[in-house]
């Protein structure tokens, strides 16, 4: 397996290109990858990589090309994987409180599909009958995840049909001969408990012998991964052979031969990517010394939208002596990357790498404060390639109408 990129690489990297830049290492997303498949390697365990993570087309294709599915949460989505060259069977659209319309372009394109609402599925049920097998997606009624903001399985969630609308479900099936053939659930994101999945699973047993047409039991995503110093990862070995042991022992399931489907994101792309930005500004305000950097909550939301950690080094001043700084952005709104960091000495033009930025970084970016977008670089194979070009003026500009 590849070495880690080193500091020296994207201190290079990020004079190359200039900063504010994404980065993004190819092989450390095939290495979380493999994670993956060799713990389920005895388990008929197909991995769908939930794109909203991280959709350059570049990131898709490498998805694709490493052998991994993956899992749409729009209809565009579900056009880019198509573009990245994804055959459709490859494909999977989990939609929440969309329009039936969308459902129907992507039964047209002929991708899998999980419904979300009685709604959507009593029209699709009408409009397709027994012709197109679909998955429907269970809330299981399961507190879970790193916060509420990225719990979706509870019983206050918008996410899926509640597990005690069993009846209306079968109520369905039967008027309109839906042809059920995969229960999914996903309930939630920074997911450390193996057991968590384990009790998803065992919620679903309950509906098995409802459904005698399922081939397909969808898990979702949600893994957790390390962000600083001491965190731990989801032990992915335990889960597999805790998830192989529920299948065993449990009546309804053993000797069925299910397929197992995951919907990885941020295990798959969060570690792969740093976003590296220039110090702007040092300034000592009293109780606080802040580093600004040439960046914001416009290129990376997760700090101000989760409370999200990243791990932050100066890399530009390896040997600096450590003092402690709260790290801001620029923008007109409190942008708190870190506070109360011990960094090595910051001084105004060094470049600062925030880790952990490959999902839901550049792809929660924005243009707020008219900033441009940060442009984005792939590391594969030893070779660093361009894959976004920073926007210009005319980005701001496009499609306004002067
Ligand atoms: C977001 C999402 C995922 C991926 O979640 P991660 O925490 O990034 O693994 C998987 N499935 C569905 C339906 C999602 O909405």
């Amino acid at each position: 397996m590849h070495e880690q990129i080193s500091n020296e690489q994207l201190l290079e990297v990020a004079n190359k290109f200039s900063t504010p830049l994404y980065v993004y290492h190819a092989e450390k997303i095939n290495q979380q990858y493999q994670k993956l498949t060799s713990a389920f390697a005895d388990i008929n365990t197909t991995f769908f990589y939930a794109s909203k993570a991280l959709t350059n087309i570049n990131i898709l294709k490498y998805i694709k090309d490493i052998g991994c599915n993956v899992d749409c949460s729009s209809i565009n989505e579900v056009k880019l994987a198509i573009l990245a060259g994804f055959p459709v069977d490859r494909i999977l659209y989990t939609s929440n409180g969309i329009d039936f319309s969308e459902i129907e372009e992507a039964v047209e394109a002929r991708v899998h599909i999980n419904i979300d609402s009685l709604s959507n599925l009593e029209k699709f049920g009408k409009k397709f009958g027994h012709s197109y097998p679909v998955g429907i997606r269970i809330r299981p009624n399961i507190m879970a995840g790193g916060n509420l903001k990225i719990a979706t399985g509870h019983d206050g969630s918008k996410f899926g049909i509640p597990v005690d609308q069993l009846s209306k479900i079968e109520q369905l099936i039967k008027t309109t001969n839906l042809y059920i053939k995969t229960l999914h659930i996903h309930t939630g994101s920074d997911i450390k408990d193996p057991d968590v999945f384990v009790k998803g699973i065992e919620v679903l047993f309950e509906l098995i012998p409802h459904f005698p047409e399922l081939e397909i039991i969808d898990l979702g995503g949600g893994f957790k991964v390390p962000y600083k110093a001491g965190d731990e990862e989801t032990d992915i070995i335990m889960l597999a052979k805790k998830i192989k042991e529920t299948f065993e022992n449990h009546p309804v399931a053993n000797g069925k031969n299910f397929k197992l489907w995951f919907e990885p994101g941020k295990f798959l792309v969060s570690a792969c990517g740093n976003l590296l930005a220039r110090v702007t500004v040092v300034k000592d305000n009293g109780n606080t010394v802040f580093a600004a950097v040439n960046s914001g909550l416009n290129h990376l939301i997760r700090p101000m939208m989760y409370d999200a950690y990243h791990h932050i080094e100066n890399i530009s001043n390896p040997a600096g002596v450590k003092k402690v700084y709260t790290i801001t952005g620029n923008i007109c709104e409190t942008d708190t990357f870190g506070s109360d960091r011990d960094i090595n000495e910051i001084r105004e033009g060094d470049i600062l790498s925030f880790h952990n930025a490959g999902a839901y970084g550049f792809e929660m970016a924005s243009n707020y404060n008219s900033r441009f977008k940060p442009a984005e670089v792939l590391i594969k194979d030893g070779k660093t390639q361009l894959i976004r070009k920073r926007d210009e003026m005319e980005d701001l500009l496009r499609n306004q109408v002067i």
